[in-house]
């Protein structure tokens, strides 16, 4: 299955938050004339919800009344300086960014109270996750799977469609209960040994880890999604491998190229002309109806099977479908999407605005970067095809997925 959706874990995965946490816990010390803590003590208290964190905090034979007192006493000085020394782990906003792209959709799912939750949330990472959930009255902290199973049921996930990723123990737990793939992060406040004891599934060194791992389930779903709707699948590490390997399969014929930058990108135009009688219009050719290959780029690949592309002129996405004998349609990792609805929603929301801007466009994405499903005359939004299976007119239909970032 193809994976829709991720959950964070917030304290120790997304925002290291042992700073801001240290000083409000030896504010309520301090009060009380306790030891303070350093943040090594901290990291270590964490995990189990703020209370559990004041309690290991304060000398055994403290009495309930104390707690909360002390509680209250660090609610209140932790409400007001949140987001002081608070910050992302370094790479975290490369991670959203990547995920974000990918059509994947963000939640957050932390044990600190739901206020401050949505706080940090919303400070650090606006507009990015789908939902955010803390501890909240009357439904059970991690690692019960109350709040993983709502966040699915909210997302419209299945427990195979989703990755919980976090820091401690406490989230593994809390992903196998909840029948999730559990993916432990290094970075945080526990150790390798610890979250593969509490099953962790994959374990993740650094932020960045997380795309390509994300990449890796993706393009195994996607690989048995197109090869079962009749295509071909290659996988390239390299966009130098990619070329290589168009080149190899396009010697002798005749080509015609649809407008790519990631063709361009490669080179494979100019690689070709001593060795193919190539027809490209971005390279002052003709726009060839028909011959042996076409070559192409698509907008979005979803990794439940189909290519998407969204065309003005219309010849890219006719000559994918009609007039070529083959047709090879080579993208960047980047353009592989969860499903159909995801894909064409890249295709609108993030290919067609760079390309209006690229084409210098006066259409309104052109400036802000969003689709505003215009109606301007310079609009390039004309026609969208779902490619779900080869045209019976063509004898080979090859998708070639490069290891890296290229193209819109
Ligand atoms: S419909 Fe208009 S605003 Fe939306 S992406 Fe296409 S050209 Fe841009």
């Amino acid at each position: 299955m193809s994976i829709k959706a991720v959950i964070f874990d917030l304290d120790g995965t997304l925002l290291d938050t042992l700073g801001d946490l240290t000083s409000a816990v030896n504010t309520a010390l301090r009060h009380h004339g306790f030891p303070l803590l350093t943040e090594e003590d901290v990291c270590s208290r964490v995990g189990n919800g703020v209370r559990k964190l004041i309690e290991r905090s304060l000398p055994k034979n403290a009495g309930k009344a104390m707690v909360d007192a002390c509680l209250a006493e660090f609610q209140s000085a932790y409400d007001e300086h949140l987001v002081e020394r608070t910050h992302p782990y370094q790479g975290m906003p490369v991670v959203i960014e990547a995920f974000r792209r990918r059509g994947v959709r963000m939640a957050v799912l932390s044990n600190k109270y739901h206020a401050a939750a949505c706080r940090l949330v919303n400070h650090y990472f606006p507009g990015d996750m789908a939902l955010t959930f803390g501890e909240r009255p009357g439904v059970p902290r991690k690692p019960d799977p109350t709040s993983t199973q709502e966040v699915m049921s909210v997302l419209g996930v299945q427990p195979d469609e989703i990755l919980y990723i976090g820091d401690s123990d406490v989230d593994m737990q809390t992903a196998k209960k909840a029948g999730v793939t559990a993916i432990g992060a290094l970075w945080g406040f526990r150790d390798r040994a610890s979250l593969l004891e509490a099953g962790a599934d994959h374990i993740v060194e650094r932020p960045e880890d997380l795309i390509q791992l994300l990449d890796r389930l993706q393009l195994d779903a996607a690989m048995h999604a197109f090869e079962r709707n009749g295509f071909t699948w290659t996988f390239c590490a390299t966009a130098a491998q990619a070329a290589d390997y168009i080149v190899s399969q396009c010697k002798g014929k005749k080509i015609g190229f649809g407008g790519s930058m990631t063709l361009d990108g490669l080179g494979v135009y100019e690689q070709l002309k001593d060795q193919a009688d190539v027809h490209w219009h971005w390279k002052g050719g003709d726009q060839l109806p028909k011959g042996d290959v076409f070559l192409t780029s698509a907008n979005a690949l979803s990794a439940t099977g189909e290519t998407v592309n969204i065309d003005g002129a219309c010849n890219r996405i006719a000559a994918s479908v009609h007039g070529f004998d083959a047709c090879y349609v080579v993208c960047g990792i980047n353009k592989l999407a969860p499903d159909l609805t995801s894909a064409m929603r890249r295709a609108r929301e993030i290919a067609a605005p760079l390309n209006a801007k690229r084409l210098n466009k006066r259409t309104p994405c052109a400036v802000d970067g969003k689709c505003h499903d215009c109606r301007s005359p310079e609009r390039i939004c004309r026609a969208m095809t779902v490619v779900m299976a080869p045209p019976t007119g063509m004898s080979h239909y090859e998708i070639v997925v490069v290891g890296e970032e290229l193209g819109y």
